[in-house]
């Protein structure tokens, strides 16, 4: 799993290539502007790592109790954490609890007002948020394949000297000599 700092690094990078590739195909500025809030409103805040005690948590500062509950329920790099698509469409049904926790406390009126808001803007509000909401859907599909190709690299790694620690045993074995000391250093360094 790589650092939370080098998810940020390698997400915030590959941003210039998206703006570039949205600009090249002539999307409207709101729309670009609204992808890339959206690609690193993810990265920095509500990335897949929410599951654990991660940057991304902290830097929700004392809202952080918000994802307290996610945290605790899910393990880390769980599907539903970690899984492409679904699992932002699920981080953001989950954010969903706190603004409706606020509207229950706040009563009817409160409620009704923000029920007509709703309703006079999303159709002007809606596509922006589609376009952002595919902007985090982005950032945390990188954030994932980063995760799998890190996991992969360090397994093939590991594979490749353990390879060499047991041909280096059977090659002792097959001569029926002791195992020099400098091979079982070696074998207890690969542990
Ligand atoms: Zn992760």
């Amino acid at each position: 799993m790589p650092m939370g700092t080098t998810h940020r690094r390698l997400n915030t990078a590959l941003s210039v290539p998206l703006a570039a590739g949205a600009i090249w195909l002539k999307w409207d500025a709101g729309f670009v502007v609204s992808l890339l809030a959206g690609y690193h409103f993810a990265t920095y805040f509500m990335n897949p790592d929410l599951d654990l005690n991660s940057l991304g948590y902290k830097s929700w500062g004392w809202l952080r109790f918000i994802w307290w509950p996610y945290q605790k329920m899910l393990a880390h790099r769980c599907f539903l954490s970690h899984f492409p698509v679904i699992s932002t469409l699920l981080r953001v049904i989950y954010l969903m609890w706190f603004p409706g926790l606020l509207l229950v406390l706040l009563g009817s009126s409160v409620r009704a007002a923000a029920r007509e808001t709703i309703f006079d803007w999303f159709p002007v509000v809606g596509p922006f948020l589609l376009v952002f909401i595919i902007g985090m859907i982005l950032s945390d599909s990188l954030h994932v394949i980063f995760d799998t190709s890190s996991t992969e690299l360090k397994r093939l790694f590991r594979g490749s000297r353990r390879h060499r620690h047991s041909h280096d045993q059977n090659f002792f074995d097959h001569h029926h000599q002791a195992t020099p000391a400098w091979a079982e250093r070696r074998r207890t360094r690969s542990r």
